[in-house]
């Protein structure tokens, strides 16, 4: 596959951030975020793996849909340029700068299932990105529930497709302080989990923290 990744770096400064904050590595996280606020994800020790899902802010029902966003875009890997699709087909959020290259909404987030399957029976009990999302909607957003964890968006984490089709997690392509930034289109509700992931290369077996920026509405 050749490698057409294109960096685009941000013209905001952190001295124009509304809010800053640090979402240590294994925990999950929530964000309302206003149309129009522009939101970035700082990889501050490189190759971690920050699963998210966004959703309408006032009707959940309406969400990020990977499908429609790579059908859309003709493309499988989201970078600067990708906007991200609702299940009913809006606009949800541009990416607006990309510092990293690529960016993985194939993989899906890890699961005791997964873990299971994928590395070891024991696994199972290990703590995974789909209990850190549960979580996260019991604390805060009691109202949602396992029927809102849909495909999600893999920020920073590298699944080459391979040339016969298959999925292949491996070393990350991105480092320390590489970041994602995205304008919200809509008034979204941003769910993350900082993968705790222990026994794939995506984040070198290493969970980090990153940090959550975001820019007031006009500040670009
Ligand atoms: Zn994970």
């Amino acid at each position: 596959m050749t490698d057409t990744k294109q960096l685009v770096e941000s013209k905001l400064t952190l001295s124009q951030a509304a809010y800053r904050h640090v979402v240590e590595s294994g925990l999950g996280y929530s964000k309302r975020i206003a149309r129009g606020e522009i939101v970035r994800i700082v990889d501050l020790e490189g190759n971690q793996a920050v699963d998210t899902l966004f959703y309408n802010a006032d009707d959940p029902s309406e969400r990020y849909s990977s499908a429609d966003t790579i059908t859309a875009q003709g493309a499988l890997y989201l970078t600067a340029g990708s906007e991200l699709i609702s299940s009913d087909g809006r606009v949800m959020l541009t990416i607006v700068a990309d510092t990293c290259g690529r960016h993985d909404t194939l993989g899906g987030a890890c699961a005791a299932e997964s873990n299971q399957v994928r590395y070891a029976l024991e696994k199972r009990y290990m703590h995974s990105c789909r209990d850190s999302f549960l979580l996260e909607l019991a604390r805060h957003h009691p109202h949602m529930s396992k029927r809102d964890i849909t495909a999600n968006i893999n920020f920073f984490m590298n699944v080459p497709v391979t040339p016969e089709g298959g999925l292949r997690f491996a070393d990350g392509v991105s480092g320390p302080g590489r970041y994602v930034e995205l304008r919200a289109e809509m008034d979204v509700l941003m769910l993350v989990s900082n993968c705790p992931q222990l026994n794939n290369p995506c984040n070198a077996y290493n969970p980090t923290p990153v940090e959550v920026v975001i820019f007031p509405k006009g500040a670009d």
